[in-house]
């Protein structure tokens, strides 16, 4: 679970998040919508402090990340992230992208660590390309070892960041299905997605940010179906 309260980031004098306050519960998951330049990556990024946030609290899992004597790095192991550009390491396989940090981060063995891989690659569809390097792979197929990747961690909750905006349309989907299948089997997300089909369906709240700050929220029906602000209809507009 996340738990967010006050949050806000400055960069120099420029307030990019003017207090944020929401939570995602064991299981849920919640879609976060916006304009470009609205804060929403910056949000995502402050839940595993990849950006230390200017004021307020961020906690996961009962555990207060911005306690300056937080254990950090053992908090982060439980957060996995999925970022628009996949960030595998072009010089290792699939396979080897997959066991590196269960290796160096969690010291799992070579053997173990192989195994939980490959369980990982076949659930995200990708196994066959275990020994292939991700320049030979498809954005879509990119993508998704680096879901596995983040899976491998055995993540008590998962961050995706645009996770499909820099795929070609036709691989969109792929990446969706897998996701869909990890909302289902429980995993609690926080999804910043330009996908108005994937956060109608999947979320079970959505959240729209604009400026810095929380427009609106709640079930994707009311949210993006029936918007109550003048700027998430306008939003919605743009988008859909
Ligand atoms: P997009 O939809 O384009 O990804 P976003 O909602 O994710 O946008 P952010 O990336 O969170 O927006 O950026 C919010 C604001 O913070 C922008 O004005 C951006 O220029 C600024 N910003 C983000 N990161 C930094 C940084 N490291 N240093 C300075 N300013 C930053
Ligand atoms: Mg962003």
């Amino acid at each position: 679970a996340v738990e967010i309260r006050d949050l806000h980031k400055y960069f120099g004098d420029n307030e990019v998040l003017k207090g944020i306050d929401f939570t995602v519960d064991p299981g849920q998951v919640v879609c976060v919508i916006g304009p470009s330049g609205s804060g929403k990556s910056t949000l995502l990024r402050c839940v595993n402090l990849l950006e230390t946030p200017t004021k307020g609290q961020v906690f996961v899992n009962g555990m207060e990340l911005t306690d300056p004597d937080a254990d950090i790095d053992a908090a982060r192991r439980h957060v996995g992230m999925v970022f628009q550009q996949f960030n595998l390491f072009p010089h290792l396989t699939v396979l080897q992208n997959v066991m590196i940090a269960q290796q160096r981060v969690l010291g799992r063995r070579k053997n173990e660590a192989e195994i939980i891989a490959r369980e990982n690659l076949n659930k995200v569809g990708v196994a066959e390309k275990s020994d292939a390097y991700p320049g030979q792979l498809s954005g879509g197929q990119q993508q998704r070892v680096a879901i596995a990747r983040a899976l491998a961690m055995n993540p008590d909750l998962m961050l995706f960041d645009e996770p499909t905006s820099a795929l070609d349309p036709e691989l969109v989907g792929d990446v969706l299905t897998v996701m869909r299948k990890l909302a289902e089997e429980g995993m609690t997300m926080l999804v910043v997605t330009h996908e108005m089909g994937f956060a109608r369906e999947v979320a079970d709240r959505v959240v729209f940010m604009d400026g810095g700050v929380i427009v609106e929220e709640g079930e994707p029906a009311k949210v993006i179906g029936n918007p109550s602000h003048e700027r998430t209809r306008a939003f919605l507009h743009r988008v859909l």
